[in-house]
């Protein structure tokens, strides 16, 4: 007699499937588009041979997930970390999706990243591995179909080494293969600090929106790269009191107010020593007391284990996935408002759309353009996401998931994806 087992899904995005689950307690959804919501389009894994400065070939684990693209090209940074792996980067690539459909950008989502500790790599080495992924995933790439971008350990250096190796597989130049690109190879004016602007602008309309002063209120930024970097020096700059800082080495803490004079150049990635500031762990900064907490370095630092420790009032989320599903919970028990990643973190994306559009027409815009229209974009996507959160009274996460969901599925159905 035959036997029958119900085959697992492999392609299935578990994590995806985790907030979709949840998230259907207060949205429903037919099975055939939870389904289409939970898996990926497409899924790429290679294995990438890498001659390194000794002369020997070593080999890195390399991802790229192009989950959905109802609205166009997939558009998703690519991460150098040691901890990446397909199921992270299956996440990420759901959230950008989420993200670009809130914010009405016409892209689909996407993520890569490949399995390295960048700081083990020389220069050389360096340039040789990101010109290998491109090597591996240039015929699913490309401005009308999928554009990558910097995310965690990757920089306009990159991008530019990533331009120049497609165009020569091309035959052509081809700046809109990926965006954050430096300004002399196509790049926009104002996409470096975008995704710490956005998030403050939509910081800005929260406060204001609950009657809060901007001035004096008390703040936490875990990580201390492009985003954590950049919206400590715009915080500072609009006057909020910063009493706290992180790398991934470690963190600072000062009640009173961190001397800010040191971030008014480029961010280095890396927090110098600053007189009158404590040296604490990562883990006792998160729990640290302050009005809005930051978290803008990897995912799943606020976890079942330390939610219940967490003492601001507001988390925004300007890194990935910083807030794990089982978190959400305690902090709304606790009262505490989380601004979601998908549109806390939203800006960069928003700009790098820009930067597209500057590279198709070939015309260049000056700062105070970009971000005029970032500061229109992020105000709108905030306020519908408010406005939807407070009719149905579900959290703000909800609110994002429900609106950029509902956008995908109707444009699914018109392309005769869904029945
Ligand atoms: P980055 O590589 O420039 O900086 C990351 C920073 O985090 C570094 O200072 C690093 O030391 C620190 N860090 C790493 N692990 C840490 C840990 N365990 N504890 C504390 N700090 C730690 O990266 P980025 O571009 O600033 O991105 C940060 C986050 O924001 C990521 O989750 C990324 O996906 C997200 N994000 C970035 C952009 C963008 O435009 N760069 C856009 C949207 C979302």
């Amino acid at each position: 007699m035959a036997t029958f087992s119900i085959k697992e899904d492999k392609n299935i995005c578990k994590d995806c499937d985790i907030r979709l689950t949840k998230m259907s307690e207060e949205v429903m959804y037919k099975p055939d588009e939870l389904e289409l919501l939970n898996t990926p389009k497409r899924v790429l894994s290679f294995h990438i041979p890498v001659r390194m400065d000794n002369g020997e070939v070593k080999y890195f684990n390399g991802y790229r997930v192009q989950y959905n693209d109802a609205l166009g090209p997939t558009k998703g940074g690519i991460r150098f970390h040691p901890d990446v792996d397909l199921d992270e980067v299956k996440t990420l690539a759901f959230l950008m999706t989420v993200k670009c459909a809130l914010v009405g950008v016409p892209f689909g989502g996407a993520k890569g990243g490949i399995e390295v500790d960048p700081g083990t790599l020389s220069e050389t080495e360096l340039e040789r591995l990101s010109r290998a992924f491109i090597r591996e995933t240039h015929r699913f790439i490309g401005p009308e179909m999928d554009i990558p971008a910097p995310d965690v350990n990757t920089d306009e250096k990159i991008m530019a080494w990533i331009v120049d190796e497609y165009s020569k597989i091309k035959g052509r130049f081809v700046p809109a293969v990926v965006t954050g690109k430096p300004l002399e190879l196509g790049g926009s004016k104002g996409r470096t600090e975008a995704t710490a602007l956005g998030g403050a602008y939509v910081l800005r309309e929260l406060l204001k929106k609950g009657g809060l002063p901007e001035k004096g209120l008390s703040v936490i930024i875990q990580g201390f790269g492009n985003v954590g970097g950049n919206m400590a020096r715009i915080l500072h700059e609009w006057g909020f009191k910063v009493v706290g800082l992180s790398d991934s080495r470690g963190a600072l803490y000062a009640e009173d107010g961190i001397d800010m004079g040191f971030v008014k150049g480029e961010a280095s990635r890396r927090l110098p020593e600053i007189a009158g500031a404590r040296k604490i762990s990562n883990e006792e900064l998160l729990a640290s007391p302050c009005d809005i907490l930051i978290p803008a370095a990897i995912s799943d630092q606020i976890h079942a284990g330390n939610a219940r420790d967490i003492k601001a009032k507001i988390i925004l989320e300007m890194a990935n996935a910083p807030v794990s599903p089982d978190a959400d919970l305690i902090l709304a028990e606790k009262k505490i408002v989380v601004v979601p990643d998908t549109l806390a973190n939203a800006g960069g994306v928003i700009v790098s759309y820009f930067e597209w559009v500057q590279n198709s027409i070939n015309d260049y815009w000056p700062l105070a353009v970009v971000n005029e229209k970032l500061e229109q974009k992020m105000t709108e996507a905030f306020s519908n996401v408010s406005k939807l959160s407070e009719e149905r009274n579900i959290p703000l996460r909800t609110a994002a998931m429900s609106l950029a969901f509902d956008r995908i599925l109707r444009v699914e159905r018109l392309r005769g994806s869904l029945s």
